[in-house]
């Protein structure tokens, strides 16, 4: 089968895109938005948490962790006595990933229901949408979504059923809040400082890792936009039906982004599995001018650079990346041809990051500074292989040895840039120091 039609077969997030005006409510209701409702308020809660287990979610705003049992997490910490808290991470700041916008703006009321099955499950009666700064144009098409659901009662004190009117004991309030446009308010403890009106800063982890997060001292789940989207397939449909897409460790299907050297560059959702070279080829309709792939960032900024031959050889899950020490992130392939010089690339990066860093922890702080200035003096031709050491070094110093995984992310893209192309910036570097020579033995010009 072509894979133009596995992807037209396994629309469950994006099955509302291509039609029109489904952002508004009348549309979306004509083509099933918020009909999993019977079924969700007639099953217990830990039943639907059970649900979500057995299908297998993953968290698809990078991490890739298992949704269910973090739900259950936030469930157990006595749902009856005290309040929860669902917040939905829509902050999309990393480089390459345009994705949860695509479900904002063409299908708000899917995200709508997908928040209401999950503050269900985990017994939340608010919920908190933190949309980054910049989206204002989709926070306002959100707001419109939630002024509609409170209109039609889908929304607020005791939900009722828009197409029986049956009012289901349940309540549930949803506020969008818009960021600042800070790219680390993505980090979930972060999102939750800010959101608590503090400075947007990642916490401290605990150790134990069933410790759900915490909003105001009380429990609360951190879920990405397109994770909680995909959940009223499940109810409705059962997890069998979302086994069916993807593999059996990267079961279902995901959104995968093209941008950069590509002919077709966009949003498609596909299958877990997919071959990563032929998504490129026959749904991105390769690089333009013919030109040669050079590399691959498979799915946002901090995932390690994949080579076109690893490209070649890796799948569209969360393990084929592994092989080549890298990850599927968010899935949005940022594609590179063999024009790119990738000391500009890193330094492009670079500069992000260094702007990006919160600066709590001084490995992070100092490193992205340093190095960021160390890539520039090699731009400038004033670089040495010295520098490149000492650029691996100050990635050492950030692996592991901060308060959130920015710091890692950085020590990723240096370690894969200098590791994975070498010669390119050894024959750069020479060839700078050649032409400074040059310059330094031709006689003056009068
Ligand atoms: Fe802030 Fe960087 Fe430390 Fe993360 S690693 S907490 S971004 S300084």
């Amino acid at each position: 089968m072509s894979l133009k039609k596995i992807l037209e077969e396994c629309k469950i997030v994006s099955r509302k895109f291509d039609i029109p005006n489904a952002h508004t409510l009348e549309v979306a209701l004509k083509h099933g938005a918020y009909n999993c409702l019977e079924k969700l308020f007639s099953t217990s809660q830990q039943d639907i948490i059970q649900e979500i287990k057995d299908s297998g979610l993953r968290g698809k705003g990078g991490g890739g962790g298992a949704t269910g049992p973090r739900w259950a997490n936030v469930h157990k910490h006595n749902p009856d006595k005290r309040p929860s808290y669902m917040v939905i991470n829509a902050d999309e700041s990393e480089p390459g990933t345009f994705k949860d916008r695509e479900i904002m703006q063409k299908d708000p009321h899917l995200l709508l229901e997908g928040i209401i099955v999950a503050s269900y499950a985990i017994a939340a009666k608010k919920a908190y949408i933190y949309i980054r700064g910049e989206y204002a144009a989709f926070a306002r098409r959100l707001n419109e979504a939630i002024a509609e659901s409170y209109a039609k009662g889908i929304l607020g004190e005791q939900i009722k059923d828009p197409y029986s009117g049956k009012i289901y004991d349940w309540s549930l309030d949803i506020t969008v809040h818009r960021g600042a446009g800070a790219y680390i308010c993505g980090e979930k403890t972060a999102l939750l400082e800010s959101l608590e009106g503090k400075r947007g800063q990642p916490r401290l982890k605990p150790k134990d890792k069933s410790e759900p997060e915490w909003f105001f001292g009380y429990p609360a789940m951190v879920n990405n936009v397109e994770t909680v989207s995909t959940a009223p397939f499940i109810v409705k449909n059962g997890a069998g039906a979302y086994r069916a897409f993807g593999t059996e460790k990267s079961p279902g299907t995901l959104l995968v982004g093209m941008s950069g050297h590509i002919n077709n560059g966009g949003i498609w959702e596909a299958p877990y599995g997919l071959s990563m070279i032929e998504f490129i080829e026959e749904i991105g309709g390769g690089i333009p001018q013919n030109r040669k792939l050079k590399a691959v960032i498979p799915g946002g900024s901090s995932c390690h650079v994949l080579t076109a031959d690893e490209a070649r050889q890796c799948h569209l899950d969360y393990e084929s990346p592994w092989q080549f020490g890298s990850s599927l992130g968010t899935a949005g392939m940022i594609i590179m041809d063999e024009t790119v010089n990738m000391m500009e690339a890193m330094k492009n990066l670079l500069e992000f990051y260094r702007h990006e860093s919160c600066g709590q922890c001084t490995p992070c702080r100092e490193g992205t500074g340093w190095t960021d200035r160390t890539m520039a003096k090699i731009l400038k031709g004033q670089g040495t292989s010295q520098d490149v050491q000492i650029m691996q070094r100050a990635s050492e110093a950030m692996n592991g040895k901060t308060i959130c995984l920015f710091g890692p992310s950085v020590s990723a893209v240096i370690d894969s840039y200098t590791g994975k192309f070498a010669d390119e910036f050894q024959s750069y570097i020479k060839k700078q120091k050649q032409n400074q020579e040059i310059l330094d033995i031709a006689p003056p010009v009068f």
